[in-house]
């Protein structure tokens, strides 16, 4: 790819160039696959008049007026704005007093935002991506029927640009842009082709044309996905593990009896789910998801024992040293309680060379049954004598070549992956189509919801004397600050400072302790440990802190800076509270300086409990494209997919991609050769990884 060819593009030129650069967009072929974020068509608007409150709509219309309200260290803009419908509606701006020049009366303006019932009547909380200034010819061209499509512009990069370069483009004749489907799946299942809809994603002409671009575009991606998913299950579906299992609960049985716990109906489903796949000849590949403090970590130890119990050898696998030396600690007290004899290991990068090589020694002799520990199990010396069951825990931390070098320490060992994110079951089937899913949407009994409270920094005193009561009662409290050290220009607490002067001044009485990430990792275990035996009383942390950790004394959660933090991060941190019967509570600092975004976050957090809740908010909140846009592969461009409404196209998409590896595998057919070529170009690396292992 020529890295300056984008420059010499009429229209272009060099700081263009480097604009797109930075947005992600290098090749003539990036730039054509730089797909609109709305299409806006009449048929989209809805007038303002007849709308009810709740739903997210498209309104276009024009600013009538601008109130400037200003309070202490806040500043709230009230734009008014009419449509042709004649009712007004309330775009309110909070903190962003840069955006009044801008915000002028007359101006036209789509937004595309969740409208609200309030006191001043409709009205729409405004976000920085919900809506675009447009300009009379725009209006008009809307007016008259035409479709037009809006961009995620920049300064530089505007709309009128896009159009005008992809116009330019595609009568350049689509040079670089390849037909990789076979003709006959393009007939077969109506398919138009790669040009056609590069076209008319940009410049449709009706709604249909438009659907059909979008389809065809959608099912690239599907397809390519369902390739290397289908190509994944023939290469292990294949395989056979040839383990024997001699499935005996007494043990099982025993030890939960040890726990004092009644297993969540759940629970019990999900270790019935990993027992029938023991069982099979193929290895499991098996998703367990589960919100915060559901109890994966019981299940991940009960669906190990019968392993253990056969005689194999069992790994777990967690993203961070002290999520690894808790989990070790939490299985070594079960084990001991029920007196279990086989023997644990924790594998982290701290062991000291000779303490290492020892235990490496007793992992490949097969003396030890059980490790646990972080990254350091996929070092390249680390041999088992048979591996035969992976867990990987918070799976949503570890990329795909990382799960693949932890199984291929073993002969096709049995995997089950636990995470709290809770995707939707139909993204799992997209992104995961050879996982197996099963789900824990139940909480441990005399669990009650942790009241979320936001507050202001006028409200301390206040949050801190609620704080002495619980420590009162022998409770104890995290305290969460963003960063670890002061630095000169930023305006964020430095948490060590702060945990000096909590202790000083405001909680004399108790013992503050601090942990981040910069702390050894004795420290931090020390740290640990002394919460846990409650020789700490407030534990004042970064986000070190975040996943997994589980102390069920702790009830009260002070985050600081919470705007900082995104919902899934505030949720997960929340958890950390709320693990035992006693009620719990979070409060979320927030300075003056939010925007709505962060304002609309803090709003979810107090009302909403629920992962799989919160994780539709914050889809919402910032729109499908960043959210897919994080998975593991990278390059997979999600941000057309509608789960809903593509579910039949995943499925033509499975079905065509399984007859394609079934009938030839290596893209030899000439029919397939350029579909070939693609994929493994998309996939290199992944694909390295199926045939090592
Ligand atoms: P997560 O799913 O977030 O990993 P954990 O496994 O850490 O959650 O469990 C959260 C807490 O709930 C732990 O203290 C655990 O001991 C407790 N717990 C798990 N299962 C049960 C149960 N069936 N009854 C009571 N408490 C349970
Ligand atoms: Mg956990």
């Amino acid at each position: 790819m020529n890295e300056d060819e984008l420059r010499y593009i009429k229209g272009v030129g060099p700081v263009k160039a480097s604009s797109l650069k930075r947005i992600g967009v290098k090749s003539v072929r990036e730039l054509l696959f730089f797909f609109p974020r709305w299409h806006i068509h009449k048929s989209r608007i809805t007038p303002i008049s007849p709308i009810e409150s709740g739903g997210k709509y498209f309104i276009k219309g024009r600013i009538t007026e601008l109130e400037e309200l200003r309070k202490p260290g806040r500043n709230i803009l009230k734009v008014l704005i009419e449509d042709e419908s004649g009712a007004p509606l309330t775009w309110i701006w909070y903190n962003r007093p840069y955006m009044k020049p801008v915000l002028v009366s007359g101006r036209r303006v789509i937004i595309w935002d969740t409208v609200e019932n309030t006191r001043w009547g409709k009205q729409i909380t405004a976000s920085n991506d919900s809506f675009e200034f447009i300009e009379e010819f725009e209006d008009k061209a809307i007016t008259q029927g035409e479709i037009l499509s809006f961009y995620k512009t920049t300064k530089i990069l505007t709309n009128v640009f896009f159009r005008e370069v992809m116009a330019r483009l595609i009568k350049m004749n689509l040079a670089d842009i390849h037909e990789i489907l076979p003709s006959g799946l393009t007939s077969k299942r109506d398919l138009c082709i790669i040009k056609e809809a590069i076209l008319k994603i940009h410049f449709p002409k009706t709604l249909q044309e438009l659907e059909k671009a979008r389809r065809r575009l959608v099912f690239n991606e599907l397809l390519i996905l369902q390739l290397f998913l289908a190509k994944r299950k023939r290469y292990f579906g294949k395989k056979v593990k040839n383990r024997n299992y001699n499935l005996d609960s007494s043990v099982v049985e025993k030890i939960i009896s040890k726990t004092g716990f009644t297993l969540t109906k759940a629970q019990v489903r999900v270790l019935g789910d990993i027992k029938k796949d023991l069982l099979k000849q193929a290895p499991m590949n098996r998703l367990l998801q589960g919100d915060v403090g559901s109890g994966k970590t019981i299940v991940a130890l009960l669906s190990l024992i019968p392993v253990l119990e056969n005689g194999y050898q069992a790994a777990v696998m967690a993203p961070t040293e002290i999520l690894a030396e808790q989990h070790y600690a939490t299985f070594k007290k079960i084990f001991a309680l029920a007196g279990y004899s086989k023997l644990i290991l924790l594998l982290t990068s701290k062991l000291t060379a000779k303490a290492r090589r020892e235990a490496l020694a007793a992992i490949s002799e097969g003396r030890v049954a059980l490790v646990i520990g972080t990254h350091a199990l996929l070092q390249e010396d680390v041999a088992f004598k048979n591996l035969g069951f992976v867990i990987i825990d918070e799976r949503h931390k570890f990329g795909v070549f990382q799960r693949l070098a932890l199984e291929a320490k073993g002969v096709f060992p049995d995997a089950l992956m636990m995470t709290a994110t809770p995707f939707p079951r139909a993204l799992v089937l997209t992104l995961y189509g050879d996982t197996d899913l099963s789900v824990i949407d139940e909480m441990p009994p005399g669990r009650q919801p942790i009241y979320t409270k936001w507050q202001s920094e006028k409200k301390r005193q206040e949050v801190y004397g609620f704080i002495s009561q619980r420590l009162k009662e022998g409770e104890q409290v995290y305290i969460v600050y963003p960063l670890v050290e002061e630095s000169s220009k930023s305006i964020l607490k430095a948490a060590e400072q702060e945990a000096e002067q909590l202790q000083k001044i405001v909680f004399k009485d108790y013992k503050v302790g601090l942990i981040h990430g910069r702390l050894s990792s004795e420290e931090k275990e020390t740290v640990m440990d002394d919460f846990k035996e409650k020789k700490i009383d407030i534990l004042v942390s970064t986000t070190v802190i975040e996943v997994g950790i589980d102390v069920s004394n702790a009830t009260i959660m002070l985050i600081e800076h919470a705007e900082r933090f995104g919902l899934a991060q505030l949720h997960q941190l929340r958890g950390r509270v709320g693990r035992g019967a006693a009620r719990s509570y979070c409060y979320l600092m927030t300075g003056w300086l939010m925007n709505s975004d962060s304002f609309k976050r803090m709003k979810i957090m107090e009302q909403v409990n629920d992962g799989f809740k919160i994780a539709e908010a914050d889809l919402d909140i910032r729109g499908p494209g960043e959210l897919f846009g994080a998975n593991q592969h990278g390059e997979l461009d999600l941000k057309l997919i509608n789960l809903e409404k593509d579910r039949e196209l995943l499925e033509i998409a499975r079905e065509e991609a399984h007859n394609i590896i079934e009938q030839d595998p290596d893209f030899l057919r000439p029919e397939n050769i350029k579909l070939g070529a693609f994929f493994k170009e998309r996939f290199s690396k992944d694909l390295e990884m199926i045939t090592i292992s």
